[in-house]
């Protein structure tokens, strides 16, 4: 499948037939898997051969279906796929660092991801420096001889801001640091992040690649030595491995995710032009606008804007309630990705942990609505913001 395109690789990498030669893959829903003697099983437990199997917690033919058909999705060597998107970015960052390491990392982090950097890795005797992720000079500042790693969003929530991919390998390889990139807003399909620098992709596998909101998921990539020596025993031991059912669930994801990612974007470009100068807005945030500041970066680091947009209400926090109890097809939750359109008010929920003035750092304003843009016809989804937008 290597010589293949992406949409093929989709369909059928990874692919694994029963004796039955089912078409559509297997699920196998078994915690263990039977020897055929004892020596079999000492031997096993010696060194496991491809295709060979312990305990689901080590690994399981329908996961591993999963593991690489997303790897040959992406070019890397190999894939590990975790519980959750947590989970990943988690085992990602405990299995590589240690007391006395030092951690740079964009401060514009998803709520669950910034409490590991900030809270979980110092009590582990781990330094870390927050850094703005679009500012360069913060990255080259920060970045010394001792980094272990560098760790950031491409594409941050919910203010849609860009990391340099390239820019900033270049800055953290120049002192021998291993660049990790939580790849969620990028999706799959619009990044290159390995071509552009990255060492170890992570995704939330919860969002576009189940994209039908069933889930919870995640996957780490990068080389065969980093997943199978580094990543693969803390994630075996401590109980972060992905579940077969979740694995089926989202293999079959991975069928149609270039079809729903690339239908999502074009849908929210529409969507994005068609509601920029509303009188109700006071911006709207979409990289694949010429407004964006960095819609140069997006087209050249993706070229796309991206299945998500994010609009401030000029009538601050009762505008933007208003707005989100008027919509009629758009659901207010706050996952991403989903073929359903998703409203979300982030300073009220996924962000409501933060003090007032972290959020003003990071642009969530009381008026900031993010938007996940679905499968539905574009034309409805526009009419119905539009809509709520009057009523606001
Ligand atoms: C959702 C998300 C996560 C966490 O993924 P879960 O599957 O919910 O654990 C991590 N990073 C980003 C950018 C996300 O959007």
């Amino acid at each position: 499948m290597k010589d293949k395109k992406p949409r093929t690789r989709l369909v059928h990498g990874g692919t694994k037939r029963s004796q039955w030669n089912e078409v559509s893959e297997a699920i196998f829903l078994t915690q263990g898997f039977v020897y055929d003697s004892a020596e079999q099983a000492e031997q096993r437990f010696i060194k496991a051969g491809p295709d060979e199997y312990i305990y689901a917690r080590y690994g399981n033919p329908t996961v591993a279906m999963f593991e690489e058909r997303i790897a040959l999705l992406e070019g890397a060597e190999d894939a590990f796929a975790t519980a959750s998107g947590m989970a990943a970015v988690n085992g990602a960052l405990m299995s590589m660092l240690k007391a006395g390491d030092h951690l740079v990392s964009a401060r514009a982090l998803f709520g669950s991801c910034l409490y590991i950097v900030e809270d979980i890795l110092p009590r582990f005797g781990v330094e870390v420096t927050l850094v703005d992720g679009a500012d360069l000079d913060q990255w080259r500042d920060a970045v010394r001889p001792d980094t272990k790693a560098v760790f950031f969003e491409s594409m941050s929530n919910p203010t849609l801001e860009l990391v340099d991919i390239e820019a900033v390998s270049r800055i953290a390889h120049a002192q021998g640091a291993t660049v990790i990139v939580d790849n969620v807003f990028s999706t799959p399909i619009f990044s290159d992040a390995f071509g552009q620098g990255a060492d170890v992709i992570i995704y939330s596998s919860t969002k576009h690649i189940d994209g039908q909101g069933r889930t919870l998921g995640g996957v780490i990539l990068g080389t065969q030595e980093f997943i199978r020596k580094t990543v693969e025993p803390y994630m075996k031991h401590t109980g972060g491995s992905m579940s077969p059912f979740t694995a089926w669930v989202q293999v079959k994801g991975l069928e149609t995710l270039d079809l729903r990612v690339r239908a999502q974007a074009h849908s929210a470009q529409a969507i994005a032009e068609a509601l920029e100068g509303h009188a109700a807005l006071t911006k709207v945030i979409y990289p694949g606008l010429a407004s964006h500041p960095q819609a140069e970066l997006a087209e050249r680091q993706m070229g796309s804007g991206g299945t998500m947009l994010s609009i401030e209400l000029a009538g601050g926090k009762e505008a933007a309630f208003r707005f989100l109890n008027a919509l009629e097809v758009v659901v207010i939750s706050n996952n991403l990705g989903d073929a359903k359109s998703i409203a979300t008010h982030p300073a009220t929920t996924t962000h409501q942990r933060l003090s007032e003035d972290q959020r003003k750092m990071l642009g969530i304003s009381d008026g900031l609505v993010r938007l996940s843009v679905g499968i539905e016809d574009s034309g409805d989804l526009i009419e119905d913001l539009q809509n709520a937008l009057n009523a606001a």
